[in-house]
């Protein structure tokens, strides 16, 4: 149990010295208004510093904090204001490249519904007020909930949470790897082996939309780009709703939810049985269940017939090297991992990742895990101070968590945050955080970045916000109020960052640092690591026939897990698979939808044990006949301007159905009754027709004579 308090003299003191000054000097800006010891000094472009040429933009290095991959970023700045993002092409994760979400960054920075002061009970308020309110409760079990956090911020953040008593730290994210890591940790002892799609010839994917969410996705489309180039590497996805990688594949294939391992297995049924391909390594247990899962069986439980699985296994033998990569449930992707044995790709497509030299910087990747725990232990009354930060718990929680009821048995609940959403509704105390274009930090990548290597983020302008702080300044103000060792002489999270740099490097130079902020990176120790084959796995085979129609919500690059639904951008930017915008819709086979009686623009009331919610068809054949797929991000009822009683959200009515491997809450399994309510209205679509009325814009062939889609749909 903790007991310390937070010292207002810290907080005061970052306040009133940290960041922007001395941000601004230390990555070379110019520093045309800064703050020194609280004097203000002003110049005019007059008579700029003399690297600034009025109207030449200069190009920063940072950290993309859109999402969890921690993509190196080149930022444009000029006359002080950062105007656009791109990759930073030195970075091996990212190599020059940036996804739409990074590029939006600049919206979330400019969101014209920042939060700009501290709140109490929903009134503004000044930092000593607001933490005077933290402190009247104060006292208890502090824990904090997160999104997925590494690097410097977390090693204050552990060294905070040790220091007033070791309170639980929550990393939450909806949008998570963590069936693969699972199944991979158990089946080749690395949860995060590199994946080299660029070396495959033949990739198959189940549920892991690579091109658009999942891990790294970035990396994964330059990766994807040289798979594509001559000799060309064949893509089949499988999955109940087509993604954005589903959409570019070869051959895509329509499972019933939850039927993916079903699918797997029968692969490596007809590998065995046709191909002989060899089982050496798995246990008699794994090869039985292989044995089971024949065609018919197959059939039965994915609709996915024997043709297709011949075909995919087919594709796998003649295209070597493969690789098999899936999500979502951990049989699924223990399936994948047995293939990826069995097809000989461990050490061509899958190679063992290494160990950071420094495993206090590693990340912790989030999981709806964590929010589970979160929701028991607060329900349990055992948090008295909760922080919350980079998470929005109310808008993600599936009802079951009763969200609502956990949050309010929490003693002080503390959102540290740009903008108001659903859960700072909930929070006593709201602070303005500084945008990441504001702010320093390191962030080490769960995927792809190389071995070792460190993305280094680093301010591309004054706040602007004078009230906002950096989240390393809040972390290294608790920390030092915890009495934490070694803290005391730093003024501000940057002062701490340049000196643990500079042990990690070797170096205090001057130039030195400045290297390292140029190039965005740098690398930490690591030490090698190989893999160790478990082939005695327990693959179960889930029977979801009795389902029905079966809600999958679905993760878009864009919007993602509804955190970007804020910014016009990415509301504006085409659905990948709808091309719809600023509205929710469900996809809906066109059988399921005959059957139910619905044509497209048809609002439905899509009902599950715990809620439901409504919005109209988008009549697709992209999707199973047994699904029916809402993208999630959209739906908020407290989001800013721009989000705010726009379309639906699928999460609040999921079921908590908990995969018992993982822990996680499944994101397909929630049987649902769908029922037209007699409205109709337009979907607005970028892309209203696929027909081309004769204009030959794109070259085209019949459907009868490429059926590139199989398994009912
Ligand atoms: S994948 Fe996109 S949003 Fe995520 S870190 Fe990279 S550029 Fe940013």
């Amino acid at each position: 149990m903790t007991t310390t308090k937070i010292d207002r003299r810290n907080f005061l003191k970052v306040l009133g010295l940290g960041g922007a000054g001395a941000a601004l000097a230390g990555c070379d800006m110019p520093s045309y208004a800064t703050l020194e010891e609280g004097e203000e000094q002003v110049f005019s472009y007059l008579a700029p510093e003399e690297y600034v040429i009025p109207g030449i933009g200069v190009w920063y290095a940072s950290t993309c904090l859109q999402c969890p991959a921690g993509c190196g970023v080149h930022g444009r700045v000029r006359e002080g204001r950062a105007l656009k993002l791109e990759g930073n092409p030195k970075t091996k994760l990212n190599a020059g490249k940036l996804c739409q979400m990074g590029q939006a960054a600049l919206q979330t920075h400019y969101n014209p519904d920042r939060i700009t002061k501290p709140r109490v009970n929903g009134k503004d308020a000044t930092w000593p007020e607001a933490l005077a309110a933290i402190n009247e409760k104060g006292g208890g079990n502090i824990v904090w909930l997160t999104g997925a956090i590494s690097g410097h911020q977390r090693v204050l953040l552990d060294i905070h949470l040790k220091a007033t008593g070791g309170g639980k730290h929550y990393a939450v994210e909806t949008v998570n790897t963590k069936a693969w890591e699972a199944a991979s940790a158990d089946i080749i002892g690395d949860a995060h082996p590199n994946l080299h799609i660029d070396k495959a010839r033949a990739v198959l994917s189940f549920n892991a939309d690579f091109l658009g969410t999942w891990m790294s996705p970035v990396k994964f489309m330059t990766d994807y780009g040289r798979f594509r180039a001559a000799p060309r590497g064949v893509l089949t996805v499988v999955e109940p709703a087509m993604s954005l990688s589903g959409a570019n594949a070869d051959h895509w294939v329509a499972a019933r939810p939850g039927s993916e391992t079903a699918v797997a297995l029968g692969v490596a049924h007809v590998l065995a049985s046709k191909y002989g391909v060899t089982t050496t390594g798995l246990s008699v247990s794994t090869t039985d269940t292989i044995a089971t899962m024949d065609a018919s069986r197959v059939a039965a439980l994915s609709g996915v017939d024997g043709a297709t699985l011949s075909k995919i296994a087919r594709t796998l033998v003649a295209n070597s090297p493969s690789l098999v990569i899936a999500d979502g449930h951990y049989d699924t992707a223990a399936a994948a991992q047995v293939l990826n044995l069995m097809l000989g790709n461990l050490g061509s497509t899958l190679t063992p990742s290494a160990d950071l030299g420094a495993p206090h910087l590693t990340n912790i990747g989030g999981t709806t895990q964590a929010l589970t725990a979160f929701a028991e232990d607060a329900n349990a009354g055992a948090i008295d101070i909760a922080f919350i930060t980079g998470v929005n718990p109310m808008f993600t929680a599936p009802y079951g968590l009763n969200m609502m009821d956990a949050l309010d048995k929490i003693g002080t609940k503390v959102a540290i945050t740009m903008f108001e959403d659903e859960t700072t509704t909930a929070c006593d105390v709201v602070l303005p955080l500084a945008s990441p274009l504001e702010d320093w930090g390191t962030h080490v990548p769960a995927f792809g970045a190389g071995a070792g290597q460190i993305h280094i983020q680093q301010p591309l302008m004054e706040k602007l916000h004078a009230d906002a702080l950096g989240f390393g300044d809040i972390l290294l103000g608790l920390a030092q109020d915890g009495g934490a060792d070694g803290l005391d002489d730093f003024e501000d999270y940057y002062g701490y960052l340049r000196t643990a740099i500079s042990a990690l490097i070797g170096s205090d130079q001057e130039a030195a640092w400045n290297a390292v902020l140029q190039a965005g990176q740098t690398t930490a120790p690591t030490l090698e690591r190989a893999f160790t084959i478990n082939g005695d796995v327990t693959i179960n085979v889930a029977d979801t026939t009795a389902h029905g129609l079966t809600l999958v919500t679905t993760a878009r690059q864009g919007l993602y897990d509804g955190r970007h639904a804020n910014l016009p951008w990415l509301q504006e930017a085409p659905d990948q698979i709808s091309k719809a915008v600023w509205d929710s819709w469900a996809e809906i086979h066109p059988k399921t939808a005959t059957k139910i009686g619905v044509k497209d623009g048809d609002y439905v009331s899509i009902q599950s044990k715990g809620g439901s919610i409504t919005t109209r068809v988008f009549i697709y054949k992209g999707v199973h006949p047994g699904t029916i797929a809402v993208p999630m991000g959209r739906g908020h009822s407290h989001y800013g301007r721009y989000a705010t009683d726009v379309g639906v959200n699928p999460l609040n009515i999921l079921d908590v159905d908990i995969d018992p491997r993982t822990g996680e809450i499944n994101t397909d399994t929630t049987p649902v009754k769908v029922k037209a309510t007699g409205d109709n209205r337009y979907l607005v679509r970028l892309m209203d027709t696929d027909k081309q009325y004769g204009r030959k814009l794109a070259a085209t062939i019949p459907a009868s004579q490429f059926h590139r889609t199989e398994g009912g749909a």
